[in-house]
């Protein structure tokens, strides 16, 4: 295995000959001694050398002409000395190798980047992610992901991968980017709803994927990009959506437990943020009466044509509303009226949707169901919403048996951009796609 040292654990290693690699972080050239700071993701270390040494007269001049941000593998001692502010421990090498030289001048300082313009930042991603914070935000994001596999993992789960390129614009049409694939069009998918149904259909039985979803909505919010990465779930053999809230609840109450452990003091060190680890069962409230109680709590009044659905302001008072009620972060918004949602929804005899929303932190994370499963159910439905040819694929993955299942889908980078108290979700992805944004 090739392995790499990185910074926070150098500690291990005292005493011991070892190989360092990393950014080249600060240079403090001192009369007698160098002070040079290497950086790596986990963290920094100083690397200290002798000037009045003769056997390190070569590295003295090296580190003398390197311009900082080159990168540098080192050979050296992992030293213990009190005396050094950075976690008392320094590298004394015996040889520097430059492995890449940085040459011209940095677009902007990625330490201070208050008053550098987010534009700026995006267009120069690659050392915008060099500032500590920022990286961070992908470190926890990456265990965060790890933790809500894992979770699926322990539970039989098994993940799979969907295309992303569909034939036909199927489940909304409107919000679909078209491409051109040879001598005809394709689409971009906007979510792997139909083809994690039909693993379903296959007898797969609980599945899931961490991929991007498109969606060609012209929106410039600090919530929504054109490309998102989507943690989908679905699972068969459900009683009802509420199995489906269910193992939505105990996966990011598992996951945050995880990411609490490890991450904890860093979020409220860095981000000013504390994690809740949220109790079991989340609270759940309908629609109708989550408008009532808004009303009646903070005088919030839903225009009446924005009645069918959870308004920007309202989702921000459901957050309040969570806290003040049920001393909870997260709610559940169930009972939504059909036409609102996609025909694949189950709904109840009396035309109510079989599924909800998951609203965190004044914003909406998820949407889940419990769906049709029952081929003449579903294709009357695809009927009602003016489906015709364009689904039809779809609808054969019912005829031949289909359990009764549900999922939901989680949008990582609003999670996360909620997780770190970040106030877009342009920083809370690697990169960000958008309207006006297709670089880097
Ligand atoms: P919204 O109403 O906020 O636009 P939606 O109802 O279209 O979202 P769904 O299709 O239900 O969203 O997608 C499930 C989840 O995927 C959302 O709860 C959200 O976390 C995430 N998501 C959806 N659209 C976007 C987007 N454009 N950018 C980032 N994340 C998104």
């Amino acid at each position: 295995m090739i392995k790499k040292i990185n910074a926070n654990e150098l500690k291990k290693y005292v005493n011991e000959e070892i190989e360092y690699s990393g950014f080249v972080d600060t240079i403090r050239d001192k009369k007698w001694v160098q002070f040079v700071i290497l950086r790596d993701e986990t963290g920094i270390v100083q690397m200290t050398i002798e000037k009045s040494e003769e056997k390190n007269r070569e590295m003295v001049d090296l580190i003398s002409n390197l311009t900082l941000e080159s990168t540098v593998k080192v050979k050296c001692k992992v030293v213990e000395n009190e005396q050094v502010k950075l976690n008392g421990i320094e590298l004394i090498p015996s040889e520097i190798i430059v492995t890449s030289r940085r040459d011209g001048e940095l677009p902007f300082n990625f330490n201070d980047l208050d008053n550098v313009n987010l534009d700026t930042r995006l267009d120069n991603r690659f050392i915008d992610l060099r500032n500590a914070k920022n990286m961070k935000i992908f470190m926890i994001q990456s265990s965060l992901v790890q933790y809500m596999r894992e979770y699926l993992y322990n539970n039989n789960f098994m993940e799979i991968h969907t295309p992303k390129f569909i034939g036909a614009a199927s489940e909304s049409g409107s919000e679909v980017f078209e491409v051109k694939y040879f001598d005809r069009k394709a689409y971009l998918a906007q979510s792997p709803q139909f083809y994690k149904q039909m693993a379903m259909a296959s007898g797969m039985n609980r599945v899931f994927e961490v991929a991007p979803c498109f969606r060609a909505e012209n929106s410039n919010t600090s919530r929504h990009a054109t490309e998102f990465m989507s943690f989908d779930v679905e699972f068969s053999y459900i009683n009802s959506y509420q199995d489906v809230m269910n193992m939505e609840s105990e996966l990011l109450a598992y996951a945050f437990n995880k990411l609490k452990d490890k991450w904890g003091s860093e979020i409220k060190e860095i981000f000013n943020q504390e994690l809740i680890v949220p109790t079991l069962p989340f609270p759940q409230m309908k629609l109708k009466d989550v408008y009532q109680e808004l009303e009646e709590r903070y005088g919030y009044k839903v225009p009446e044509s924005e009645k069918n659905d959870l308004t920007t302001e309202a989702e921000k008072l459901v957050y309040r509303l969570a806290k003040d009620k049920f001393n909870h972060e997260f709610m559940f918004i169930t009972d939504y009226p059909a036409e609102k949602r996609g025909f694949y929804h189950m709904r109840d005899e009396n035309g109510v949707l079989q599924g909800f929303d998951l609203i965190w932190r004044g914003v909406e994370i998820t949407s889940g169901a419990q769906r049709e499963h029952r081929y003449s159910n579903l294709s009357k439905n695809a009927k009602e919403k003016g489906l015709g040819e364009d689904v039809k694929f779809y609808l054969e993955f019912f005829k031949y048996g289909c359990p009764p299942h549900g999922g939901f889908a989680i949008g990582i980078d609003r999670i996360t951009m909620l997780l770190l108290n970040i106030p877009t979700i342009k920083e809370s992805m690697f990169l960000f796609r958008g309207p006006n944004r297709l670089t880097p």
